[in-house]
């Protein structure tokens, strides 16, 4: 299934409620339940700074199933490969809720920290492996790039 040139080929279902939300709990997102994840774990420098961690893991949405309650504050950066790169977080404790790309206007991501759910499903491929912390060891069967999906 191709969605706003997102491919959902390695969606997993998750047939259980899906709510994240952020630390205090005043930013929050609900998920419809038949909604599929399309996850990717981001090791740039970028995605280390915003998250305060040796890595990014983002499950992306189709911007329809993900309902947000609460006040955000939006941050855009511009990518390597000049796009922008929205991140929405909480104003009071600072912790990154979604995220969005300007070109997959359809597609809403979702910190998978956010969820706390420690059965939610492993991402489908890693990018920007080319600032990986070294001691970060990932499965053999996850696809691996050393910049983006194309790389
Ligand atoms: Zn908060
Ligand atoms: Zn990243």
């Amino acid at each position: 299934m191709e969605q706003a040139g997102l491919s959902y080929e390695a969606a997993t279902p998750y047939p259980w409620g899906m709510k994240a939300h952020c630390l205090c709990g005043n930013l929050s997102a609900d998920i419809a339940d038949d909604a599929q994840a399309m996850t990717v774990l981001c090791h740039c420098k970028d995605c280390q700074r915003r998250s305060g961690s040796p890595f990014g893991t983002v499950a992306y949405f189709p911007a329809e199933a993900v309902t947000l309650s609460g006040e955000a504050r939006e941050y855009t950066r511009t990518t390597d490969s000049g796009a922008h790169f929205t991140n929405g977080f909480c104003p009071q404790c600072g912790s990154t809720l979604y995220a969005k790309a300007e070109k997959y206007p359809g597609i809403l991501g979702i910190t998978v920290g956010a969820m706390a759910d420690p059965a939610f499903p492993p991402p489908a491929r890693s990018v920007y492996e080319q600032s990986r912390h070294h001691w970060v060891i990932l499965p053999d069967t996850m696809p691996r790039h050393p910049r983006g999906r194309d790389s």
